[in-house]
């Protein structure tokens, strides 16, 4: 409701100041409820959808009992997602049965994304991981390749 003297945009102010409060509030709580599973939230950004029509449901139940967070829980005959608890991290992916049935979408900081629906996805995006912070290492113990093979060569 509108007061005397007040105009339309000190209104959506205090609608927008409202909102952002709410989302710290909601964020807050997120990041407490991860902190007391010791879960580390390493992507921002991500989706996650299951496939009810190829999900095992009740005949199968990994992803529940995997999630670290506890994001996945079942509701009214199918696996229900709290999409604030997820961090993407894709143990619900590597143990589900059934391929294409869970798919995660998840951006990393540099603002490379990476989407997979298969624990043989999973398996490639950590040994790509790997991979680089191998690469990694090397360059830090030898700037060149020359410096590296006199080294350990
Ligand atoms: S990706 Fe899957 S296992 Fe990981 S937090 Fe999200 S729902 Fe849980
Ligand atoms: S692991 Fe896959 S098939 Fe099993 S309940 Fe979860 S989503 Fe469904």
């Amino acid at each position: 409701m509108r007061m005397y003297g007040e105009d339309a945009s000190t209104e959506e102010d205090i609608f927008q100041l409202l909102v952002e409060k709410e989302g710290k509030k909601k964020k807050t709580q997120r990041d407490e409820i991860l902190k007391s599973l010791g879960v580390e939230r390493f992507f921002d950004e991500g989706t996650i959808t299951i496939n009810q029509k190829t999900c095992q449901g009740l005949e199968c139940e990994l992803c529940i009992k995997t999630c670290p967070s506890k994001a996945l829980y079942w509701k009214d005959g199918e696996i229900g997602i709290l999409e604030d608890l997820c961090v993407y991290c894709g143990a619900c992916v590597l143990c589900c049965i059934v391929d294409d049935c869970i798919r995660i979408t998840r951006k990393r900081s540099n603002a490379a994304t990476e989407s997979f629906s298969k624990p043989s996805d999973v398996i490639l995006v950590c040994r790509k991981i790997n991979a680089k912070k191998r690469h990694q290492v090397v360059e830090s113990l030898s700037s060149d390749a020359e410096a590296y093979l006199k080294r350990y060569g």
